[in-house]
């Protein structure tokens, strides 16, 4: 799978995309808070600049995400859930995946809110910073008629029937305003059928959907190369809005990302691993650490794919039968990491902006993190479209993912590490309950 950057080419070194980002992130932050301390964020020249060359600069960059984010999703939701339900005619092997899938995603996302809604990361901006980020990020007006939209969702039985499309090219358009619930159960709906069509009937949609897919991520790829001007304009914007307070808020939910993956990784993957393989998961992790690595210095499941499929067989001693199809399947459709980090984001924007999102709300959160951990591709910043859809739907402008965008690196090194071990860890409990034998190469386990 193609990355989304080239980070030197040809014998001239050139410096990587992510360490730009990284570069603008700071220099806009430097650049906003000196602003907003010095002259005041209300000061002529400061929203002069903040109007008419940052936030467009931001706007531009993050349009170029938006207007790939349906075909994108569409794409990828419907070859992962066609290839999950081709999984289940495989039998036992994809219903015990898929099942495990389901809840390990389900305790990641649980493990996100239970530390967001503790910890409370973004709760430390005051409501006239507020007002001022609103006004900077979105026209109040869509802010309110957001909110309001959001308040006034369908409950019960209407809350149900409204899921159910009945013209779903009218919920793509409205996508990016609360329409993509039903669009994503419109796409669940196509994969589920796309699978239980003659194989060669669904081949040509199945290679016209995986062509839109690379070409959606292609898109991504182009736009990603703006992201550094994206970036220091939408950190500008903040900045001279809020200024430190924006950055304590994102320095807390950073640790707490950190946090909460290492919780999963560790305790839950440990936990999982010695109740249903019976085997010692620091072993475990031990044998699987070249894949942890891999996925670390990549950022991106896809990438990490033959490393894993090497390793599973050689140290793990996965039976190939097994190990192929659930890691194959798993590298896009099985992201626990991501799941549990776009909990988390979408929850820390909510609460700097001053949503409050009730239980239902939340519920749903959680129940689209878990399906966009399904929808989210295997490679770097692979979950960003994902999360500016979830923010729509919880009433946050989504121009607030520039926010966290500056510091994604290390974040998604480290959320691929949970994606990849998530797979294995799957692969390997899989195996344990089809009763198959395992032989761990001794020198592997060292
Ligand atoms: N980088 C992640 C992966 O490849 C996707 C994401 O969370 O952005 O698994």
């Amino acid at each position: 799978m193609d990355r989304m950057e080239n980070p030197t080419a040809g014998s001239k070194k050139r410096m990587a995309l992510h360490t730009k980002i990284l570069l603008s992130l700071v220099i806009g932050a430097v650049a906003g808070i000196l602003a907003q301390s010095t002259l005041g964020s209300d000061h002529a020249s400061v929203q002069w600049v903040v109007t008419n060359l940052a936030r467009p600069a931001g706007s531009i960059f993050l349009n170029l995400i938006f207007m790939i984010v349906v075909p994108l999703l569409f794409s990828a939701l419907v070859l992962g859930v066609s290839e999950m339900g081709d999984a289940a005619k495989i039998g036992r092997v994809g219903l015990r995946a898929l099942a495990l899938t389901v809840l390990l995603s389900g305790i990641a996302v649980g493990i996100a809110l239970l530390a967001v809604n503790t910890f409370k990361p973004g709760a430390g901006i005051t409501p006239s910073e507020r007002e001022r980020l609103m006004a900077t990020y979105a026209k109040p007006e869509d802010a309110q008629k957001r909110i309001a939209q959001s308040e006034q969702a369908a409950k019960g039985a209407d809350a149900i029937v409204e899921l159910i499309p009945k013209n779903p090219l009218d919920s793509a358009v409205k996508a990016l305003e609360g329409g993509l619930l039903p669009f994503m159960v419109f796409a669940l709906i196509f994969g589920i059928a796309l699978c239980m069509v003659e194989a060669e009937k669904a081949l040509p949609v199945t290679q016209f959907l995986e062509g839109l897919f690379a070409v959606s991520l292609k898109v991504i790829e182009l736009a990603m190369k703006l992201a550094p001007i994206g970036v220091f304009g939408l950190v500008f914007s903040t900045a001279a809005t809020l200024g430190v307070a924006a950055f304590v808020a994102l320095g807390k939910y950073a640790l707490l990302v950190l946090g909460a993956l290492l919780v999963q990784q560790f305790l839950v993957y440990g936990a999982v691993i010695r109740l249903i393989t019976k085997k010692n998961p620091l072993d475990f992790f031990r044998q699987i650490r070249e894949v942890m690595l891999t996925a670390f210095v990549t950022s991106s499941s896809n990438a990490t794919l033959p490393t894993a499929l090497r390793v599973a067989e050689e140290n793990v001693g996965l039976p190939r039968r097994i190990s192929t199809f659930v890691l194959t399947v798993g590298a896009t459709a099985n992201q626990n990491g991501t799941a549990l980090f776009e909990g988390i984001t979408v929850i820390f924007l909510a609460q700097v902006f001053g949503v409050n999102l009730d239980l239902g709300q939340q519920l749903t959160v959680l129940l689209l993190a878990i399906l966009a951990g399904v929808g989210t591709a295997g490679v770097p910043g692979g979950a960003w479209p994902m999360i500016a859809l979830l923010l729509v739907k919880v009433g946050v402008p989504p121009e607030a993912i520039g926010l966290c965008l500056g510091i994604d690196r290390i974040l998604d090194m480290s959320r691929t590490v949970l994606n990849v071990t998530g797979d294995i860890t799957i692969a390997s409990c899989v195996t344990a309950w089809e009763g198959e034998k395992r032989e761990v190469p001794e020198m592997a386990a060292g």
